[in-house]
């Protein structure tokens, strides 16, 4: 099998997450405390965009489909979902000629409505760069945000399923494996697909999916609390993991911070930034590093990460 924990990091993921189980216990919440969305920590965040600029470190720069650089980062993530109790599961598939593999994670707790919210980001880079904010920005928010659904010992009313996809970077193929052989009685049950690419970007918008209005109303009512203007998502239109979905019928929503649009000077007015320049100038290359990072825009859209796991997957 290609995905071996090393000792030591099973080791220090139990310990942490012992610590962090023992913690809420000894501080017990409240059923209101535990049903408010919770604020995801900006520093776990990049500790774990950290730990991703250095896989890419030790794999000639980047951790793209078919390198030992995408096998490390899958096995960083499981690693922590492991240690969180959530049962994981590696799809493989095959992609021009080289395997990869997806990771599915299932919270095995609450679920009592039958129907399934499911997260989801693409875990590879290209081969020209680290992918830190393409898309370890996204895969550490969700990250985050499901630790912290064990963390708090949440009994959700949906079931929560996290995907974190290979080989999004050569047209969505591992998202569109997972779909394609999902048994149409599995796809019926997901209520919704939350998809996440790119969330960090250093010259920021704030775009949010526009294709189900239901799910986008939600969104946009989270950043309008916040004083945030948004725009429909349109440049990632037929350029994520939600496709496949959409193309099944399923309801998808996610944000979007920008790739390489340039920032027009309307759109500085209403979220700052340069005008003229790209929203992420590193997209597709080797300094799109934890440095090429948004700390604020980041650490917002974590917590809008959370706040929409909660809304349409916890609280209902
Ligand atoms: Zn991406």
């Amino acid at each position: 099998m290609p995905f071996t924990l090393s000792r030591p990091a099973v080791i220090a993921a139990s310990t942490l997450s012992a610590l962090m189980l023992g913690a809420s216990g000894v501080h017990a919440e409240t059923p209101a405390q535990k049903s408010a969305a919770p604020d995801i920590s900006i520093t776990k965040v990049m500790r774990h965009l950290t730990a991703l600029q250095q896989i890419s470190d030790a794999n000639n720069g980047n951790r793209a489909h078919g390198t030992p650089g995408y096998q490390a980062s899958l096995d960083y993530v499981k690693g922590k979902l492991d240690a969180a109790g959530y049962k994981t599961t590696i799809q493989e598939f095959e992609f021009g000629g080289k395997k990869s593999w997806n990771l599915i994670a299932d919270w095995p707790h609450g679920g009592r409505s039958g129907k399934v919210l499911m997260v989801g980001a693409h875990l590879d880079s290209v081969d020209t760069g680290p992918g830190i904010n393409d898309n370890g920005s996204s895969v550490a928010a969700i990250l985050e945000t499901a630790l912290t659904v064990s963390a708090k010992k949440i009994s959700p009313s949906e079931h929560l399923r996290f995907g974190f996809w290979g080989t999004e970077e050569e047209t969505y193929i591992g998202s569109t494996h997972y779909v394609d052989t999902l048994p149409k009685a599995e796809l019926s049950k997901i209520s919704a697909y939350l998809n996440f690419d790119m969330i960090g970007s250093p010259n920021p918008g704030y775009f949010v999916y526009d294709q189900s209005p239901d799910v986008a109303k939600h969104f946009n009512n989270y950043f309008a609390a916040k004083g945030i203007p948004t725009e429909p998502a349109t440049a990632l239109n037929g350029r994520s993991d939600h496709e496949p979905f959409l193309a099944k019928g399923v309801k998808v929503g996610g944000i979007f911070t920008g790739s390489a649009e340039i920032k027009t000077p309307e759109q500085v007015a209403k979220w700052g930034g340069t005008a003229g320049e790209a929203m992420d100038k590193c997209y597709h290359l080797a300094c799109d590093t934890p440095a090429n990072i948004n700390q604020r825009t980041l650490d917002i859209n974590s917590d809008a990460v959370a706040a929409m796991v909660w809304k349409l997957g916890v609280q209902q």
